[in-house]
């Protein structure tokens, strides 16, 4: 029986892991659920599967939590504030912990797993795009075992020989006769829409992604294909490459995860539904295989299968977060900033869709030959950059 922690359990990850894990309770049982605020969801999944832990960072929020809990006559204990994820990311009883909260708040709590050496399931990209060389040293120093949940990389990584599976994201892809790696995505809501409206385009429309449902973050990002771009880091210290390894191909349809291509001509696929139950599922089993609650493919109703190249002027967040990964460290961290500013101010209604890129592409002028290696300066780059940000979209 493993134990497992949801760090971001009330979020679109979080409902989808245990969804998954509900079809398995003879291998897993929950240690701890996590939430920032909304009590109410957090409180249902905890009568629902019944953790050991809680935690919650708001703390009036964690004590609504624990007196609900107590009246309903549950005994979870509730823990609080970014303490309170961490010890429980933490926990000596854990062993696999799902590292689902959205942007650079689920980093500390994701490295503190790592620390332990604990199976760490990775959604957090922002995580990785933050801080990635000290992410994977700590990974190979710890004795982690990291196992991406992002679609593409969970495609990728299924796509590998299986020494290059274990050999832990230290080995060279050249070495497995692996040419490169083709990023898929789908190009988001405005794919074909005509650019002279970018600037009209609403919330309602942006977070309307075509083939999956996510959280309003990630959302976003997949419109301006700032996702690919964060992916896109990711990739690149997921599988020890350069950005001259990796290729983003639009494909609309969702279907192909991702691939990889190896230098004999041959290309693997994974195929599956836009259900982020897969590669949960798979991760969650790894190395065996389980069932997921996500229907199987049927090739008789599928549409056909297209693909192109990301257009930089529709995308340039896109171009934006490659450039940044070439840059370096500090760079990817200003880069991950800035966008969480202008993605959060856009959503508030505060600024247009097309100054997203306007602001990151700023910020990245700004901080792009930053150095940032050990995690104090990558977090003071982090909170500089927000300022920044924020002191552009004030000027807007
Ligand atoms: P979401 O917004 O639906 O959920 C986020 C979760 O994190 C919630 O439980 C929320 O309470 C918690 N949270 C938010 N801010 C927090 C903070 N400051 N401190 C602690 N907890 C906090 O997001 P999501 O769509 O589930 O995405 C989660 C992560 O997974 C993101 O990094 C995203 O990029 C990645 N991801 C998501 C999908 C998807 O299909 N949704 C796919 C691939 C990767
Ligand atoms: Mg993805």
């Amino acid at each position: 029986m493993k134990q497992v922690v949801v760090l971001g359990a009330t979020g679109s990850i979080g409902c989808s892991t245990l969804s998954v894990l509900a079809e398995h309770p003879e291998k897993f049982a929950v240690l701890a659920l996590t939430a920032a605020t909304g009590v109410d969801k957090l409180f249902a999944q905890c009568v629902q599967v019944k953790p050991r832990f809680a935690a919650m960072l708001d703390a009036s929020a964690a004590l609504q939590l624990a007196h609900r809990l107590k009246s309903a006559g549950l005994a979870t204990e509730v823990l609080s504030g970014t303490e309170g994820l961490i010890a429980l990311a933490a926990h000596p009883d854990a062993d696999i912990v799902m590292a689902a909260i959205v942007g650079a708040a689920g980093l500390l709590p994701t490295l503190a797993a790592v620390e332990q050496g604990k199976t760490v399931l990775l959604a957090n990209k922002e995580a990785l795009v933050m801080t990635g060389e000290l992410f994977m040293h700590k990974v190979a120093q710890h004795g982690a075992t990291l196992l991406p949940i992002d679609s593409e990389h969970n495609a990728i990584f299924q796509c590998l020989p299986l020494p290059l599976q274990q050999a832990g994201h230290r080995a060279s892809l050249p070495d497995f006769g692996i040419a490169r790696l083709l990023l898929t995505g789908s190009g988001g809501p405005f794919l074909t829409r005509p650019l002279n409206t970018f600037a009209d385009i609403t919330i309602a429309e942006a977070v309307a992604h075509p083939n999956w449902s996510m959280g309003h973050k990630i959302s976003v990002d997949s419109a301006t294909m700032m996702n690919k771009g964060l992916e896109f880091i990711e990739a690149r210290w997921l599988f020890n490459c350069t950005a001259a390894d990796i290729q983003v191909v639009i494909h609309p349809q969702s279907i192909i995860h991702s691939m990889v291509q190896y230098t004999d001509g041959s290309v693997l696929a994974q195929l599956g539904q836009p259900d982020m139950r897969t590669p949960i599922a798979h991760a969650l089993a790894f190395p065996e295989r389980m069932s997921s609650p996500a229907k199987p493919l049927d090739f008789f109703a599928l549409p056909s299968f297209t693909f192109s190249a990301p257009e930089p002027a529709r995308y340039p967040n896109l171009y934006l977060a490659i450039a940044a990964c070439a840059a370096g460290q500090g760079a990817t961290t200003a880069l991950n900033a800035a966008n969480e500013v202008a993605v959060a101010a856009f959503l508030a209604g505060n600024i247009p869709f097309t100054a997203i890129s306007l602001v990151n592409e700023r910020c990245l002028d700004r901080f792009v030959s930053y150095q940032a290696s050990a995690l104090d300066d990558i977090l003071a780059l982090d909170t500089e950059t927000r300022a920044y940000a924020r002191q552009l979209l004030g000027a807007l």
